[in-house]
């Protein structure tokens, strides 16, 4: 999202906020809801709409406003709370420590759904970019290793290859077909060599997820303990599988890492090359780096938010020992821990008042800011 953009908009909501005045206006705030609701129930209510006519000049300006406000504290907005980034291997049969069957997998997308959570890219989390509707929480999906059960491809009767319908991404997109408000977002690390399998479908593979608005992330190229590379040892791996990808996708930037064992470098040193390095001449450049972890992550607005160091929680249920996204679904019900609820617009930015002083990380700049006293 093109940030003078973000910027215009948030100037233009705060001229807006000040000339209709920041004073508790009722009326104002029940001609929003009802606004709001129209929306909902995709009505046009034309009593609502007469209510909101300003002046002309302002009238763009204003639809624009109400377009995306609801009022954060009727949804609970919560753009300080955490999100889970789930993290995947194998989905294949039996069910293991890192196997997820096919059938639990689709299991855990209609529990994510019907507890309200939607997928959002990696990059969109970790660059603050979170669009989900209001009163919605965001969960980001991935997978490591590349395996063949990721994205396998059946030949069917008529020679005619189709994406097996029990891999990963042909049980992310049947579910999005089910549920077109369950956006079809997952990143995919993978290692050199042939990713997801089936050599000579490498290249359509690699497309096929790109187009489809999906993401490739980097695992290094031979899965490498990182604790003990060099700096050029560590530049080969990431520069290698980053070049690699490069073949297939000339213009896909590869931007996000997730450490192979979750593995660092043990000299401090080193670590800035987890970040950026280059390899054989071309240059590359990590903007979230994910570890193997065990709990939800801060929100991308909180003061600690690190996207280097970003922690992920394993979505699966044996040998979990507590800390699997079942227990962690449980925790959020219960309040132990408090999600990211999204107030509906990537441009505002809605929090329960009393947690202000969480605020800091650089992204929430650009964003219009809108602390709320809770409604008992
Ligand atoms: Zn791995």
């Amino acid at each position: 999202m093109n940030k003078k953009r973000f910027l215009f908009i948030g100037i233009m909501l705060l001229i807006i906020t000040i000339s209709i005045g920041c004073s508790d206006n009722s009326e104002e705030e029940g001609t929003e809801q009802t606004q709001s609701q129209a929306e909902v129930e995709g009505l046009e209510d034309e009593e609502s709409m007469e209510e909101e006519n300003q002046t002309e000049a302002d009238e763009e300006t204003e639809a624009e406003e109400t377009e995306d406000f609801i009022d954060p504290a009727t949804v609970s907005a919560n753009e300080l709370g955490q999100v889970m980034v789930l993290m995947y291997h194998h989905i294949n049969e039996p069910e293991d420590t890192w196997v997820r069957t096919p059938e639990n997998f689709r299991r855990d997308l209609e529990e994510l759904y019907e507890r309200g959570f939607r997928p959002v890219s990696l990059v969109d989390y970790a660059s603050g970019n979170i669009e989900i509707e209001a009163g919605y929480k965001p969960v980001v999906f991935t997978f490591d290793d590349g395996r063949q059960n990721n994205f396998n491809m059946i030949e069917n009767s008529d020679g005619e290859w189709e994406i097996d319908p029990d891999s990963a991404v042909g049980i992310l997109i049947d579910f999005h077909e089910n549920h077109p408000d369950f956006p079809l977002e997952a990143t995919f690390f993978i290692n050199g060599g042939t990713p997801f399998g089936q050599e000579e479908l490498v290249e359509y593979k690699l497309n096929f997820i790109v187009e489809q608005g999906m993401d490739i992330g980097n695992h290094s190229y031979t899965h490498e303990n990182f604790n003990n590379l060099s700096a050029e040892e560590l530049q080969y791996q990431l520069g290698r599988l980053n070049n690699m990808v490069l073949e297939y996708l000339p213009d896909y930037e590869v931007n996000t890492l997730a450490l192979p064992f979750g593995s660092r470098p043990h000299d401090e040193e080193l670590m800035k090359y987890l970040h950026q390095g280059e390899y054989d001449g071309v240059s590359y450049e990590n903007i979230a780096i994910l570890e193997v972890g065990w709990d939800p992550y801060l929100s991308p607005f909180h003061q600690d938010f690190d996207p280097l160091k970003i922690r992920r929680v394993r979505a699966s249920e044996m040998d979990v020992d507590g800390v699997g996204m079942y227990d962690w679904l449980g925790h959020f019900e219960s309040g132990a821990r408090v999600p990211y609820v999204s107030d509906g617009s990537s441009k505002t930015l809605s929090f329960p008042k009393n947690l202000e002083d969480r605020l800091g990380s650089s992204l929430s700049d650009s964003k219009v800011l809108q602390p709320y006293e809770p409604k008992e």
